[in-house]
């Protein structure tokens, strides 16, 4: 018998995860292999922000703090709540833990019995399916095409509700397509949830900041009455380019924060203490670096959807936000080419001319792959120049 339990069975590794391994190894081995494959922006953490961290480390900040979250830290968030978002939060309506990934684990971990389900619009980022069967739940995909931007409309919402869905996750900006709900968006979606009165909404945020052309970000709990419904998740990893050091949060009703700090409470108690003195700077200090940054992101965005649309066989829209995008190579697939699969594709073209990217079956939607341009404009000019020789030797 094996030792490894059966709702481990249920799961597979972090695809994204695997890919960026795998371009690691084939770095390290030698070959000139450029990864478009990890969901962290190449830009390093803002000065004053490690200057925070290396400032609490020298007063002894480094002894354990309250299980989710210092006082400073949950302040920190309640006024960037307010500021960015016009939401009211007390801070025993805040929970931070270990990454934005720990907040939603934890969460589903709290609320989840045995068969509720929880609706995901795919394409969707690769872990949320995963969560939901680890903590016992079961995983609804609703399927969201290209003639709808890939997002979720009312319709297909209230076609997926049943009596024992329990949550909605909204992602937007999304990873992996970048799209973003517009605030009408959102309201359409919210009569639905507003009328289903047992749903749940987990809004992941956690691109909020990483916008382009005006867009203008909204957030569910927004909609005054969802926000009793509603966890809105957070976090500093790509706001401000500190993926290493694991601080997310999330605002919502108090149950369900008591429950997550419950379930941290006896795993892994309280984030690094250090790492969240850097968050409260990072929420706190200057944001004058998020506007300069996205500019970056955005001539790097327009310089990839223009170069794939530019390739025969491949289509690509332009998305709002995140630093993704999800190119269709449907026309590539087939008798023709001898590609059967979105997999098969992404393995040929790292193979063939050393660029890692990640199949879109991944994200739960076939025929597109993703690509992260949270990299130089050096490398993606190169990467493009590949995918481009790599398609036309296909055609
Ligand atoms: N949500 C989405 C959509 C993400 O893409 C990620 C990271 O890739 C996370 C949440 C979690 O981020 P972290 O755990 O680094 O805060």
């Amino acid at each position: 018998m094996s030792i490894i339990s059966n709702s481990l069975k249920k799961i597979k590794p972090s695809p994204t995860i695997a890919v960026t391994q795998k371009a690691r190894e084939l770095k390290a081995a030698g070959k000139d292999v450029i990864g478009l494959g990890a969901g962290e922006p190449d830009f390093d953490t803002p000065n004053n922000i490690k200057k925070a961290a290396i400032d609490a480390i020298n007063i002894g900040d480094t002894k354990y703090t309250a299980v989710d979250g210092t006082p400073a830290l949950k302040q920190a968030i309640v006024n960037k709540f307010k500021r960015e978002n016009n939401l009211e939060y007390s801070t025993s309506e805040i929970t931070v833990g270990t990454g934005g990934k720990q907040v939603i684990y934890n969460t589903f971990m709290a609320t989840l019995n045995k068969g509720d389900e929880v609706l995901i619009p795919a394409p969707f980022w690769v872990s949320y399916p995963d969560m939901v069967l680890l903590a016992g739940g079961k995983p609804k995909i609703i399927k969201c095409d290209e003639k709808s931007g890939f997002k979720l409309t009312p319709k297909k919402l209230q076609k997926a509700i049943t009596k024992k869905t329990k949550w909605l996750i909204l992602n937007s900006p999304s990873n992996p397509t970048g799209a973003g709900y517009t605030k009408d968006e959102i309201e359409n979606l919210s009569k639905v949830l507003i009328k289903n009165k047992r749903v749940h909404i987990l809004s992941d945020d956690i691109y909020e900041h990483i916008t382009y052309d005006n867009f203008n970000f909204f957030t569910i709990a927004q909609v005054s009455k969802l926000k009793n419904r509603t966890l809105t998740m957070n976090g500093v990893s790509k706001s401000y380019a500190m993926t290493g050091w694991r601080i997310g949060y999330a605002a919502g009703p108090s149950d369900i924060i008591k429950a997550i700090g419950k379930i941290q409470s006896q795993s892994t108690s309280n984030p690094s203490s250090v790492s969240q003195a850097a968050a409260v700077e990072a929420l706190n200090g200057t944001q004058d670096f998020i506007q300069v940054r996205s500019d970056a992101f955005k001539e790097r965005r327009d310089f990839v959807v223009k170069s794939l649309n530019n390739i025969k066989g491949i289509s690509c829209l332009k998305p709002n936000g995140a630093f993704y995008v999800f190119p269709s190579c449907k026309k590539l697939l087939g008798k023709k080419t001898k590609i059967k699969t979105d997999s098969e594709f992404v393995e040929k073209l790292l193979k063939k001319v050393n660029v890692a990217v990640v199949q879109g079956s991944a994200f739960g939607l076939e025929s597109h792959f993703r690509i992260s341009y949270a990299t130089s404009m050096e490398k993606l000019k190169i990467a493009m120049e590949r995918i481009k020789s790599f398609c036309e030797s296909l055609n």
